[in-house]
């Protein structure tokens, strides 16, 4: 072991060390073939160690879950990455003709890493034969080669119905989150494709198509769905056969009244800043909690911010959201105020219109104002200056050509709590 890790560091220093500046196009091109060539032997010794470590445990007692997890932790470096290396490792180790293919270079090890889950997890009916078959028909493949033949292969070998397949691959499902980093997060999902098309047709659709002024990006645009479907799910739209969910946030009478600007908290003890509060109330059922120290002494009715029946005027008014030629349906929107609540505005249905809940956000960022009141003539100017022409577009207003009417039918208002 003592001469393995010498070699490491000496080939370490001679790697440090290249002189990766050549002079003519055929040199440059040999020394990336050289380069490529030394990383290829790199990885599948790699790989191998990784497979030893694995099964000698040499992760337990250092505080780890498993080899790669110590691998990805030590050297900052990719989970998924140290799985697939230790994949590759057990399956150089259980397949002599990966293995020989591989160090005669009739295989990369980039390809050989595409066969590796199929050669490590073989179907129950696959024989050595057939796995020794599959390695020599794809020699000199591709990586995304090998793996279509993985796929046929797969097909013509595995014993599995259709149905057995289908819940093999349900049981991968899997909803996962990072630690926020930066204020965001990122949540990966993975899904029957079937599954996934419903679930991003579902994101597509609430998030309506591409208004006049949009900037977002698809990728945006769809996140802008993800987050519309949770609205309308904590609001009671999406109907699961089960009561409505609550968000109560807690927030003084003072900060919700706008004369301080004393941040509110979830449950979960998420400070929630008092401008969004108010927001979120105008589209909430309210309850006044009144407390001493730590004592409740008094509970209010519930109320609306808006009352039922401005909502329902709203509705028909606005039809939709009011931006350009966004179609969200009404009953998706936000109720805001064209005036600002805390600039004095009132809940008199002529300063307040309906808006989906991603130009909700826009047309409160910096630079952005509003012209006119909520029923006529309503312009929106934005910060680079570009103004659009925001009309009604619900049964009380004569349509022109450039509105469509609403998707749906409003099934029912809100009912998140801000208690
Ligand atoms: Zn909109």
């Amino acid at each position: 072991m003592e001469t393995l890790l010498t070699q490491l560091t000496s080939a370490s220093a001679a790697a440090a060390n290249l002189h990766t500046h050549a002079t003519t196009a055929a040199l440059r091109r040999q020394a990336l073939l050289g380069c490529q060539s030394l990383l290829d032997q790199i990885k599948v010794a790699q790989a191998r160690l990784m497979a030893d470590a694995t099964t000698h445990r040499d992760w337990i007692s250092t505080g780890h879950k498993n080899m790669a997890d110590w691998l990805a932790d030590t050297t900052k470096s990719s989970y998924g990455d140290a799985k697939r290396k230790e994949k590759l490792g057990n399956a150089l180790g259980q397949s002599p003709d990966l293995s020989d293919a591989v160090a005669s270079g009739q295989l990369s090890p980039d390809t050989a890493e595409a066969l590796a889950d199929i050669i490590t997890n073989p179907p129950p009916a696959a024989t050595p034969d057939d796995i020794s078959d599959l390695v020599a028909a794809t020699k000199g493949a591709t990586p995304p080669q090998a793996k279509a033949a993985v796929d046929y292969w797969r097909d013509q070998l595995t014993s599995e119905t259709e149905e057995e397949a289908e819940t093999r691959r349900f049981a991968k499902r899997a909803v996962t989150t990072t630690i926020p980093a930066d204020g965001t997060s990122t949540t990966s999902i993975t899904l029957p494709v079937l599954h996934m098309r419903e679930l991003l047709n579902a994101f597509d659709h609430a998030a309506g198509k591409f208004a006049e002024g949009d900037t977002r990006t698809n990728a945006q645009r769809l996140a802008d769905g993800a987050i519309t479907l949770a609205k309308l799910y904590n609001s009671g739209q999406v109907n699961g056969g089960r009561s409505n969910p609550n968000i109560i946030v807690t927030i003084t009478a003072e900060a919700f009244a706008g004369l301080t600007n004393q941040p509110g908290h979830t449950p979960w003890g998420d400070r929630i800043s008092a401008h969004t509060i108010r927001e979120l109330a105008k589209n909430a059922t309210l309850q006044r909690v009144v407390m001493a120290g730590d004592s409740i002494i008094n509970l209010g009715r519930k109320v609306r911010y808006a009352s039922h029946d401005q909502y329902l005027a709203l509705i028909a008014r606005d039809g939709s959201c009011r931006w350009g030629n966004c179609t969200t349906p009404a009953a998706w929107c936000d109720v805001d105020h064209v005036q600002q609540w805390a600039n004095g505005g009132t809940t008199d249905i002529d300063w307040e219109w309906l808006l989906c809940p991603h130009h909700h956000t826009q047309r409160h960022l910096p630079g952005v104002t509003i012209h006119g009141n909520a029923n006529s003539n309503t312009r929106i100017t934005l910060a680079d200056g570009t103004t659009i022409q925001c009309p009604p577009k619900g049964t009380t207003h004569h349509k022109s050509k450039h509105s469509k009417p609403p998707r749906t039918a409003p099934p029912g208002r809100q009912t998140t709590q801000v208690a």
